[in-house]
């Protein structure tokens, strides 16, 4: 396989660190770059070129692309539903990542370009029982996604595919569905449910307590892929001959109430669900089909849930256990 120069932007974050470190494994030049600091980076990796920078900025972008044969976009200001839906205006604001990076890009000559959207730019109006229909690409259109963060991602996919019609960059866009495991973000208002459900349980079984939270009634359904699923579709992706843009989650339906328990069941544990019905808790079902991802790529999940979510769950306690030892020497 021939060495790139690769550019992964969002690199300190969650999906961007697996992508990175597996690029690097394969032997490619890997430039990454975010907003955050360095020692906010979920994974670091020495013998990557480590750059700080907004890719809101448009020479920012320039920067950030000379010299390089690819780019995967998986920069974006985002998080949860709890973050989602109260940071409507701060989701859409990063349409001026992707178009400044796609602009940067051709500009650049940069041979393929990796966009990073999501399952919350399927309609609503598809996703209103929790007995979730299997979403496929053409549920897209008519357009009604998440308010917010979906119109910005739904917007990111069109670019995406004019800049390919009209300009000839070579463009993928792939559709993540609810991608989890361990170096993610697990507090402070970004996480997502199965890294929120894994530290309320530990947060409950350290301190004693005999429930949890649940955002919404708990029955509203989901499917959940794990990161290193997600990361072999991404270069399965890239690596293909597919214009448009496609699933890449997985098809296994579980409630939330289901996944607290099978949490509780790794811990060791069975807690009582408090259930906060004026929390955020996003469509009642969504599903991902994986029809075309199948038939195409012959890309399927090799984790399953429980496999994924113990080594989620471990990565999380081991994480809690630190900040815990770690508070008395902060506060003195
Ligand atoms: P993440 O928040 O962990 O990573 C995104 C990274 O982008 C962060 O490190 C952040 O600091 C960086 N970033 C934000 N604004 C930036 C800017 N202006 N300039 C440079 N960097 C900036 O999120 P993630 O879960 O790794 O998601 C990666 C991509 O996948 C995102 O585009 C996200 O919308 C998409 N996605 C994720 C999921 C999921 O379940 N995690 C689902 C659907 C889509």
């Amino acid at each position: 396989m021939s060495k790139k120069n690769i550019l992964v932007c969002g690199g300190g974050g969650f999906i961007g660190g697996h992508l990175v470190k597996s690029l690097l494994a394969e032997g490619h030049q890997i430039r990454c770059v975010d907003l955050k600091q360095p020692k906010e980076w979920h994974q670091l990796f020495d013998n990557a070129e480590n750059v700080v920078a907004d890719l809101k900025d448009r020479e920012n972008c320039q920067q950030a692309c000379a010299g390089v044969d690819e780019v995967y976009n998986l920069a974006a200001d985002m998080g949860g539903m709890g973050f989602i839906e109260s940071n409507k205006a701060l989701c859409m604001l990063s349409v001026l990542i992707n178009t400044h990076l796609l602009q940067a890009a051709r500009e650049a000559n940069v041979k393929s370009y990796f966009y990073a959207s999501s399952a919350c730019v399927y309609n609503g109006v598809k996703q209103v029982s929790e007995d979730a229909t299997p979403l496929k690409e053409e549920d897209a259109y008519p357009a009604m996604p998440e308010d917010g963060y979906g119109w910005e991602k739904l917007f990111s996919e069109r670019m995406c595919r004019h800049f390919r019609e009209d300009y000839g960059l070579r463009t993928r866009v792939a559709r993540f569905h609810n991608v989890y495991g361990p170096f993610g973000t697990w507090e402070g208002g970004r996480e997502k449910a199965p890294a929120a459900l894994c530290r309320k349980v530990i947060d409950a079984r350290e301190n004693g307590k005999s429930e949890i939270e649940i955002w919404g009634d708990g029955k509203q359904t989901r499917s959940f892929m794990y990161v290193d699923d997600c990361v072999h579709g991404i270069r399965a992706i890239m690596a293909s001959d597919i214009l448009e843009p496609i699933n890449l989650g997985a098809e296994v339906l579980i409630s939330i109430d289901d996944l607290a328990r099978m949490v509780e069941e790794i811990a060791g544990t069975k807690l009582e669900h408090k259930y906060n019905l004026s929390a955020p808790k996003g469509v009642n079902g969504r599903n991902s089909d994986n029809k075309l991802i199948r038939e195409h790529l012959d890309w399927a999940p090799d984790y399953d849930l429980r496999k994924g979510m113990e080594t989620t769950y471990k990565w999380i306690f081991g994480e809690y256990q630190e900040k815990l030892a770690a508070q008395p020497a902060e506060a003195s």
